[in-house]
């Protein structure tokens, strides 16, 4: 394992107990260690910049206290400053709308989509009493249909039939009509993912967004995503304008760094994390956690 941060800034910093201020060479050697693990945790290489910046104004200068080791008082900070980028806990997905109130899942493909869209639907079903309705716009891959399907027969939430040969914007449009008509409170589409960002993929996703006209627009990424998170989370943000983000495959080893990099570059908050493949295992976001794991 990773000797953590405060050890690490102990051994830096806590010499310092009994002198006036933290020095600008006191920061910027904490410092470093603060950008070694946030690097470690796969906070991507922008985000950790700016997020030094603002940890070093705030440091620099501050007054050593007698009730707290420098090293401890350096880490609060941070993890303070963290908490703060991570944003809010616990912001909902906002059903504010007239019914059929319409969800559009976005990201790529093997992110988790259509398991996370099944999550969301039963717990609206079950937490929310709503009437639910999903659709598979992913007329690309068969199978992907077919897995919604079945998602919603083991969660008892409707899903809407498929038509061989109509185009994803067509599927979203007869969805939010087959909601209308069937009663349904709410529409997850659970659009068609790529390997990667390429242009015909967010010209669909656009399309999309026109014709179905959704309340929220979720990204769903993996937790594990390293650098590229920053790149994938801007441009969806730019070119389709996400409402949230769910991190999914939280229940994984990794550190979750992507998650302050996909809400620093969008500020967009994230709404829900996945936690494990069953259907249940869909979680609210605490950024407390989230900050501590990021920190080691
Ligand atoms: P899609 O291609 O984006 O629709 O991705 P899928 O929903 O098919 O998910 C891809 C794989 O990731 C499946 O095996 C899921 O069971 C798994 N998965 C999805 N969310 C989570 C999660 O939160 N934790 C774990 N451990 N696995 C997940």
């Amino acid at each position: 394992m990773f000797e953590s941060l405060q050890d690490r800034l102990g051994s830096i910093l806590n010499g310092l107990t009994g002198r006036g201020a933290l020095s600008e060479a006191d920061v910027s050697a904490a410092l470093r260690e603060v950008r070694r693990a946030l690097l470690e945790a796969d906070v991507a290489l922008e985000v950790v910049r700016s997020f030094t910046d603002k940890v070093r104004e705030k440091a620099v200068g501050a007054e050593i206290l007698k009730s707290i080791k420098p090293g401890q008082m350096v880490v609060k900070l941070v993890h303070d400053e963290l908490v703060a980028m991570l944003g809010s806990e616990g912001v909902p997905i906002d059903l504010n709308a007239a019914a059929p109130v319409v969800i559009m899942m976005v990201g790529l493909q093997g992110s988790g989509k259509t398991t996370t869209t099944g999550k969301i639907a039963l717990r609206m079903k079950t937490r929310d009493k709503k009437k639910v309705l999903m659709a598979s716009l992913d007329t690309r891959r068969p199978a992907a249909q077919e897995q919604l399907r079945q998602l919603g027969a083991q969660t008892g939430v409707d899903t809407l039939p498929v038509i061989a040969g109509q185009s994803p914007t067509d599927i979203a449009a007869r969805a939010v009509q087959a909601a209308k008509l069937g009663g349904h409170d709410i529409v997850i589409l659970d659009t068609a993912g790529r390997t990667h960002i390429d242009e015909p993929l967010m010209i669909e996703m656009a399309e999309i967004k026109r014709r179905s006209n959704p309340h929220e627009i979720l990204l769903v990424a993996d937790a594990l995503t390293g650098q590229d998170a920053v790149n994938l989370a801007r441009n969806f943000d730019e070119r389709v304008g996400i409402t949230g983000l769910v991190l999914t495959r939280m229940d994984g080893d990794g550190r979750g760094g992507a998650a302050l990099s996909m809400r620093a570059v969008t500020g967009k908050p994230i709404k829900l994390i996945g936690v494990g493949e069953k259907m249940s295992e869909l979680e609210e976001f605490h950024p407390r956690r989230v900050a501590d794991r990021i920190l080691g």
